[in-house]
């Protein structure tokens, strides 16, 4: 009972400490000191900025680009404009894909002492996506870039030049950035990149990128941060995803640098409700000083990191980065090796260890790990709310409340399992919880096989591990022994991993040594023991909390569930035949488990968190028919339905391509004329044929999918070779924004041939002859490019 107490304090205290950890600093007013950064300063520019949706290529964004001129010019930083066009190459599978667009990014420099050396160069991006004012993705970069530029010049001549560069179109594949890093003589300067970024309306901002081999990077990063969220885990996670921002580009040009990007209110990430009043300032703050922090460590110091080995590291506590080579790892795996071994010696010397109880607790660690996994897994399912960018808003609107759902659920199969080890014929209830989540899995969502046969294997472990009573101290050394068998793991595989398991893991020794593993009543080793399962949950709190925002796989948060094992052990399994235990765990469950039914049974839409709706009028010009559609799989709303049956017609479904490729729910609607994009073919110089397409007056883009029929060289996009139309019948699907000019597609056809080209260009307006769209209540918002006209049509082009 005493220990379930103790327990609940500590996990109520960590609770509260990771909470604080997590929250954004306190945004400084517009009279806060001039030099240091502050978000009441910034916002002024974040509500300029941030007030529509302004992509690349619009009106708006062009208002935008002035105010950031006239920003600039009053700082004193020379802005110029440079405009190119710019285009990005991607393969996914057979199909090669264009981005292309005409963009302006805007540059300004703040002299330092030495005009030669290599220059720190600050970075955000100043386009938003269609739909979205952008508040935070990336009017507060911009602005915190503005106001990082101003607090630097207020601290005295730096040594070096330090650039602000805004770029433009990058959301459109980060062809802003893509221009300047390939043809801008500007980029040649740079030495040194810090880039800021949005995932959400706020949260904490996390350093999630480096440039290659960035040990002296994180030398400066971790003698300069504030209070920072980072390590080289989230780093090398990050790599592995196929995400890019313009620090991509600056990374793939050699340059070292910083990449930071606040994450959190994920709701509001592309989405209209991320306006200036939404936006957490909180987050502004906390991007901006850790920002500043680095730039202003890059701009005075002596010479800029350059690039070198490895480091593992991560923030611990307040500004505290723990960073080493990875070799060091092995260090870190033997104090805890070590530590583990004296405990061990420590307890048979009271009393014997049981080696049978050490192999209990490490089953009893793997049991949990699984049935923790397929319980998340569970849990997401039975929300109901489908995966996806767009579909899961319904989950990110009550984002708070399922990540309290999730950590409860994990961490009640933690405790669940260490409850369970110290009684007797615990066998049936640990195989039955198993065998029941497996079935849930199976019955939900799916079925989900993954899930049901996490919980399987959970039913099968618990036969042979919970079939007797296993002693404490033998039991935590088989948990700890799972800690240090896969901290040997991962130091091997991937090094710079090792710190997340080591970390706990050497705390946990640390406790189980000074109190035999847990027998020792001695009042200090109980207040270690204590001591060491806050700090190893707060720390681990901060991943948790990171891992749960970044992926919408609340499974991988079993492996901190482990993790928190390793501390919270000699607490969570009781001693004797107290039920304490049992019934703390049974609470955790129970709680998170109907967390989750409130999730799915609660409405998620408020004007606040408005549900996204994409409807769009097509205009299927081969065929002269018209549909009214949605792109939102998932859209069962009243007013998408109203929408889409205005004309009458039933819904089904029609293919949207080459704008969409998935087919879309559709009705029948009334046929209208619309201007088609112009496409021409014609000789060029060299023996080439050109294809020239130019969108329709006030489109917002044009998309193509091209197919020649024959072998064609020396495929060009806009004057420049480009990796398309590298097969026969093997498509190229381009996306040309906005720019009235169009482009050009250019080719050296080997005999006479033609050219198949699918089109779709989208103008961010109802027709203006179709019945118009109804008005939206407050609880329903459009996304993206809601609302628009899209012609789709086809030519074959011969030569
Ligand atoms: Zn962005």
């Amino acid at each position: 009972m005493r220990r379930t107490l103790i327990l609940a304090g500590c996990l109520i205290a960590a609770a509260l400490l990771a909470c604080l950890q997590e929250r954004t600093p306190k945004p400084l007013p517009v009279d806060a000191p001039p030099q240091v950064f502050s978000a009441g300063r910034a916002m002024a520019d974040v509500r300029i900025v941030g007030r529509a949706p302004h992509p690349v290529g619009s009106a708006a964004n062009m208002a935008v680009r002035d105010h950031l001129v006239r920003r600039m010019a009053e700082l004193g930083l020379s802005p110029q404009v440079r405009r190119m066009d710019s285009a990005a190459y991607r393969q996914v599978g057979d199909q090669s894909n264009v981005f292309g667009a005409v963009v302006e990014n805007v540059v300004g420099v703040l002299p330092g002492l030495d005009r030669t050396a290599p220059a720190v160069l600050v970075m955000a991006h100043y386009d938003s996506v269609p739909g979205s004012p952008g508040a935070a993705d990336d009017a507060a970069g911009v602005a915190a870039g503005l106001e990082i530029m101003r607090a630097l010049k207020a601290r005295g001549m730096a040594r070096r030049d330090v650039m602000l560069l805004l770029t433009d179109g990058e959301e459109s594949g980060l062809l802003g950035a893509g221009a300047f890093f390939r043809a801008d003589p500007l980029a040649r300067r740079v030495g040194f990149v810090l880039n800021m970024e949005a995932r959400g309306g706020g949260g904490r901002a996390q350093m999630f990128e480096t440039g290659p081999g960035a040990a002296e990077t994180i030398a400066l990063f971790s003698h300069t941060a504030v209070r920072p969220a980072s390590s080289s885990l989230a780093v090398k996670l990050y790599s592995m995803t196929s995400n890019d921002t313009d620090f991509t580009r600056s990374r793939a040009a050699g340059l070292p640098g910083l990449n930071y990007a606040f994450i959190g209110r994920q709701f509001d990430y592309h989405s209209a409700s991320s306006t200036p009043e939404t936006l957490d300032q909180g987050a502004l703050q906390d991007i901006g000083r850790q920002v500043l922090a680095a730039a202003a460590g890059a701009a005075f110091a002596p010479a800029l990191p350059r690039e070198g080995g490895e480091a593992v590291y991560a923030n611990t506590f307040g500004s505290g980065v723990l960073a080493y080579p990875p070799w060091c790892g092995w260090i870190v795996l033997a104090v805890a090796a070590a530590l583990w071994g004296l405990g061990v010696l420590r307890a048979r010397r009271v009393a014997a260890v049981d080696w049978r109880d050490l192999a209990r607790g490490a089953g009893a660690a793997l049991y949990l790990l699984l049935l923790a996994a397929s319980l998340l897994r569970l849990a997401r399912r039975a929300t109901g709310v489908p995966f996806g960018f767009i579909e899961q808003r319904a989950l990110t609107a009550q984002a708070g409340l399922f990540e309290a759902a999730v950590i409860l659920t994990g961490l009640g199969a933690a405790l669940f399992a260490a409850a369970a080890l110290g009684r007797p014929r615990s066998c049936r209830v640990c195989a039955g919880l198993g065998l029941a989540t497996a079935l849930g899995c199976l019955a939900l969502g799916g079925p989900d096989l993954a899930g049901a046969g996490l919980g399987a294997a959970a039913a099968i472990m618990a036969l042979p591990t919970f079939g007797r009573p296993a002693g404490s101290p033998g039991a935590w050394a088989g948990v700890l022994a799972t800690g240090l068998a896969v901290t040997l793991v991962v130091q091997v595989v991937l090094p710079v991993a090792g710190f997340l398991p080591a970390w706990p893991l050497v705390l946990a020794c640390l406790a189980a040594a000074v109190g035999r593993l847990g027998a020792s009543r001695s009042l200090p080793a109980r207040a270690l023991t204590a001591l060491a399962a806050v700090v190893a949950l707060v720390w681990l709190g901060g991943f948790v909390h990171g891992v749960y925002l970044g992926l919408d796989m609340p499974e991988l948060l079993a492996i901190f569930a482990w993790l928190a094992a390793f501390a919270i052990w000699p607490l969570a399994q009781p001693a004797g035949q107290s039920i304490a235990g049992r019934a703390l765990a049974g609470a955790a469950l129970i709680m998170g488990l109907g967390l989750v039914a409130w999730v799915r049974f609660s409405d998620p839409w408020s004007a606040r968190h408005p549900r996204p709706t994409l409807v769009a009028y097509q205009l299927d010009q081969d065929a002269k028919r018209a549909w009214r559609v949605s792109l939102i799989p998932a859209d069962q709303s009243a007013w998408t339905h109203t929408v889409l049956t205005a004309d009458g017609g039933r819904i089904g479904r029609a293919g949207l391509r080459p704008l969409f490729r998935r087919p879309v729910e559709a009705a029948p609607a009334r046929w209208l004329d619309a201007p088609a994009p112009q496409l021409t073919l014609a000789p060029a110089a060299g023996g080439q044929v050109a294809l020239r397409a130019a969108p329709p007056p006030g489109a917002r883009f044009l998309t193509l999918d091209l197919r020649a029929d024959g072998v064609v060289e020396q495929p060009m996009f806009n004057g420049r070779p480009a990796s398309i139309l590298r097969r026969p019948g093997q498509w190229t699907h381009v996306r040309w924004e906005a720019a009235p000019g169009g482009f050009e597609v250019a080719f050296k056809p080997v005999r006479p041939g033609a050219i198949e080209v699918r089109y779709a260009a989208v103008t961010e307006a109802w027709p203006a002859a179709a019945k118009p769209l109804p008005q939206r209540p407050a609880d329903v918002m459009g996304f993206d490019v809601s609302d628009s006209t899209v012609v789709t049509g086809s030519r074959r082009l011969t030569w």
